[in-house]
């Protein structure tokens, strides 16, 4: 499948969940010691393309989930 992008969505922009988020690829967990961890997963947004990682902390620095679309700059 391909999407005929016509650049990032105004909902993928605002950096938070929509609806036409759809995960991909595989979840991380990265270990910070006694800091604690952040839990990573990826999005797809099914109208755009956009691809936004959700990331939330545990541990001392708990928050999230925050999102970032991690195609900008590309479109
Ligand atoms: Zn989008």
């Amino acid at each position: 499948m391909t999407i005929q992008s016509k650049g990032a969505c105004d909902a993928c922009k605002t950096n938070r969940w929509h609806e036409q988020l759809s995960p991909i690829g595989t979840n991380v967990t990265t270990d910070e010691g006694m800091a604690g961890s952040t839990h990573y997963d990826f999005l797809q947004c099914t109208q755009c393309g956009s691809i936004l990682a959700r990331y939330e902390d545990k541990g001392l620095g708990k928050g999230g989930p925050f999102f970032k679309r991690i195609t900008e700059g590309f479109f």
